[in-house]
């Protein structure tokens, strides 16, 4: 029996939008959307870009950023019946995210108990200002500076497991993507993919993404009956 996991990314990817790019524009001054122009064209690194960005809000923001998530951010449908499929076939649900423990939690609230692990960022407050403390940094294969460095973790924690799926919507999925099986891709990282010739399976909802493992199980069932 393979054991096997599945990965995510959750900005963009368990929830509809990016929650930080959200967060930004509806608390920060403008200019954060140069530094985040600057993070996304690979100008600046993502940790010193993360950075620069929630230094703009002051901490004692934090609790009304919470709200304002809770109230707007929406999670992509089919996503509860998603990690029931996963529990009922015993493949641990982990979540790997450049964002921050501070919103990602509360959002997930209800969904914890079936969440095997979530490896994030660490919301501190430095001279008033909100900053971030970084828990897993990369190591010396990988040269982003990722602060939550994907493939680090995987080979790190996961390497045991010899089916590893993954979902995600970005570029900082991309290293992440050749240390797993099967890639489920959503937005604009699945025509990236595409040109790439690299293999991926789009999804919108999480149902998609459940009918694509049943629909892979039955195959697998079938070659194993012939
Ligand atoms: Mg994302
Ligand atoms: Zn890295």
């Amino acid at each position: 029996m393979e054991k096997a996991i599945f990965f995510s990314d959750f900005d963009g990817t368990i929830t509809k939008k990016d929650v930080i790019e959200a967060i930004m524009s509806n608390f920060a001054p403008s200019h954060w959307e140069d530094i985040y122009t600057y993070l996304t064209e690979g100008k600046l690194d993502i940790d010193v870009g993360i950075r620069m960005m929630f230094n703009l809000l002051p901490c004692e923001k934090k609790e009304e950023i919470v709200n304002w998530c809770l109230e707007n951010v929406e999670i992509r449908d089919g996503f509860n019946e998603f990690l029931l499929y996963l529990k009922e076939k015993n493949i641990p649900f982990v979540i790997l995210s450049g964002g921050m423990d501070f919103y990602i939690y509360p959002l997930l609230k209800e969904y914890l108990p079936l969440i095997y692990k979530i490896h994030c960022n660490r919301f501190i407050c430095k001279g008033g200002r909100m900053d971030v403390f970084f828990g897993y940094r990369c190591s010396k294969e990988c040269k982003r500076n990722c602060g939550v460095c994907k493939p680090y973790i995987i080979q790190k924690y996961y390497k045991n497991y010899n089916l590893k799926f993954y979902a995600g919507d970005g570029i900082t999925d991309l290293d992440a993507c050749q240390y797993n099986d099967i890639i489920f891709s959503t937005g604009g990282f699945t025509e990236y993919l595409k040109e790439k010739k690299k293999r991926t399976i789009n999804f919108e909802t999480f149902y998609e993404i459940v009918n694509a493992m049943e629909e892979m199980e039955r195959d697998i069932n079938h070659e194993n009956h012939l």
